[in-house]
């Protein structure tokens, strides 16, 4: 790789590497476990495994767990899943948690260092002497306690002597620093709740500063990459290690990935769950790594989109398309084509033998010319799309219309003679004559048409459910709302439509996770709601982009 072609993040490992600060790339990606991850996460992992593997180095997988009222099982469990999922291997699986002991002893050290005390201002008194961006802090009237009466304190705080949000431990910096983050910074609170891991062994509780730096240097991290809100926090970062004389990481800060009309917070996303507003954390909507997954998205393709999209020190948005255009050029390499009909009318071939069935091949990629043919039924009465009819069109219309020709995918040119129509003059058959010397593949006619349409044998379809899915939000950006409105009024009404489909027969024992292209419709997916009787299939993503159009 040339150097130019390094992004700033591979540029600072190489300048530490080559001056000696660093012996290797040890990173690691921290989710707090208090939602599902998703496509955001999938950036920062993709970044931190990535780096990893490119150095080989490696990376971990740490809970960070520090806040008891927000955290749960269920989502430690389902984003280890989500972890292997996309691809990655952690060296190691932390909890912050495991070190509370460790910080607990850090934090008497600091204490007897004087670097630390017990305050006893409320959260709310704490805010207040905190001063603004404009304005310097004021100095805590406790902030003078000898490192002895702050030891006792901040024992009894642990034992329990105090009620919740009586006292705090706070960090002894300078309360008139132009960085808010470095005015006293409170490293421990008093809270009563149950751990998801520690149950009730505790009543305080590190703050995430004062646990994430630390939780790095014990793994001895050498890079701790993270978004763009912390850079301001680096200083605080950077002072705890170097009063506790430990190892000390290097933080290096990146832009968070955002895309247009998605909604990616986990407070947003709990809403949208919660309120059911969606099926749940992996409804094929969500901008979850599960919702992806059961959507039909590859994890190479959400892996390809990240590398595309970079690593940037200033915030933007990506189009979303590019992530869309990432699966589907992913999918039109891999997965085989099948015939589907959406909206079916029925097509007659008037001068097909009665009762005859003919097999034809059908070639399953032309892009993966690997993937061979398969034979598929075709017969005198056949559905095909109704939307590829039009009784009269314009001259540009390639389709099927009365008194024109179209050729059938893996069958023959047909010529349309008439239509049969029920009495409110709707069209309930079509019927053609084909034209038995242009058989696909054995085509010595010499006839040309323009166009070419999909169709299945009306005696051998199968029936599936097809769920249509479109884009949850209209809105490019979900979250600008007016003053008193919310982001429900930007949901997609039309987000999902579910539709019955008759489908070449193969596709009835197609399994829970199987891609394939729908001809001319789309990517699908069949879904984990699948029964032996029906399958049922998830539209990925249109074969273009059509939003809007
Ligand atoms: P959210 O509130 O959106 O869930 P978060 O930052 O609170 O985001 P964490 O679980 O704390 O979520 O994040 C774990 C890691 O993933 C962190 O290192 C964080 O910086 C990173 N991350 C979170 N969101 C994004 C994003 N949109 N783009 C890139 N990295 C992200
Ligand atoms: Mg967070
Ligand atoms: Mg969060």
């Amino acid at each position: 790789d040339a150097p130019s072609s390094k992004h700033f993040i591979q540029q600072a490992i190489d300048s530490d590497l080559a001056s000696g600060r660093f012996e290797g790339v040890f990173t690691r990606f921290p989710p707090e476990p208090n939602g599902y991850l998703h496509i955001g996460h999938a950036k920062s992992i993709c970044l931190n495994f990535g780096l990893a593997k490119e150095y080989d180095g490696t990376c971990n997988l740490r809970f960070d767990d520090t806040n008891p009222t927000k955290e749960e099982v269920e989502y430690v469990d389902s984003i280890k899943e989500d972890v292997e999922w996309l691809g990655f291997k952690w060296d190691s699986l932390h909890f912050a948690s495991d070190y509370f002991d460790q910080l607990y002893q850090w934090a008497e050290k600091l204490i007897e260092q004087g670097d630390a005390y017990v305050c006893d201002l409320n959260a709310e008194e704490t805010r207040e002497y905190r001063g603004t961006l404009t304005e310097p802090g004021r100095n805590s009237p406790h902030r003078d306690r000898t490192p002895q009466e702050n030891l006792e304190l901040f024992r009894a705080m642990r034992d329990g002597k105090f009620a919740d949000g009586a006292k705090s431990l706070r960090a002894k910096i300078d309360m008139a620093s132009p960085n808010i983050n470095l005015r006293d910074p409170v490293m421990y609170r008093i809270l009563r709740a149950t751990h998801h891991r520690t149950g009730d062994k505790w009543c305080i509780y590190p703050t995430y500063d004062w646990t994430h730096g630390q939780s790095d240097s014990l793994e001895g991290i050498t890079f701790s990459i993270c978004t763009l809100e912390f850079e301001n926090h680096r200083p605080l970062y950077d002072w705890y290690c170097e009063k506790l004389g430990i190892h000390h990481p290097r933080q290096i800060e990146f832009a968070k990935l955002k895309l247009s009309t998605l909604l990616i917070g986990k407070r947003h996303m709990l809403r949208l769950v919660k309120e059911g507003f969606v099926s749940g954390w992996d409804d094929p909507r969500m901008p979850t790594l599960s919702g992806y997954r059961r959507r039909g998205y590859t994890p190479e393709s959400i892996r390809n989109f990240c590398t595309e999209v970079g690593v940037a020190k200033f915030n933007s948005t990506i189009d979303i398309v590019r992530l869309e255009n990432s699966v589907r050029e992913h999918l039109n390499r891999v997965a085989p084509r099948r015939m589907a009909v959406l909206d079916p009318v029925k097509l007659t071939i008037t001068n097909w033998p009665k009762g005859k069935v003919e097999y034809s091949e059908a070639i399953n990629n032309p892009e993966d010319p690997e993937s061979g043919s398969r034979q598929i039924p075709f017969s005198g009465e056949l559905l095909i799309e109704r939307d590829d009819f039009r009784e009269e069109a314009p001259r540009k219309f390639f389709r099927l219309k009365k008194g024109g020709s179209v050729r059938l995918r893996a069958g023959y040119i047909i010529d349309c003679v008439d239509v049969v129509k029920d009495d409110a003059g709707e069209i309930t058959e079509i019927l053609c004559t084909y034209d038995p010397e242009t058989k696909s593949g054995e085509d010595n006619s010499g006839r040309k048409v323009k166009g070419t349409i999909h169709w299945v044998s009306q005696e051998h379809a199968k029936q599936v459910e097809v769920r249509l899915y479109d884009r949850l939000f209209t809105a490019e950006d979900p979250s600008k709302v007016e003053e008193g409105h919310t982001f429900v009024e930007h949901l997609n009404p039309n987000s999902l439509t579910t539709v019955t489909a008759f489908v070449e027969p193969e596709l009835a024992k197609a399994d829970v996770g199987e891609r394939v292209q729908f001809e001319r419709l789309g990517y699908f997916v069949v879904d984990q709601d699948s029964t032996g009787e029906k399958r049922v299939f998830n539209r990925i993503v249109s074969l273009r982009d059509t939003w809007g159009k």
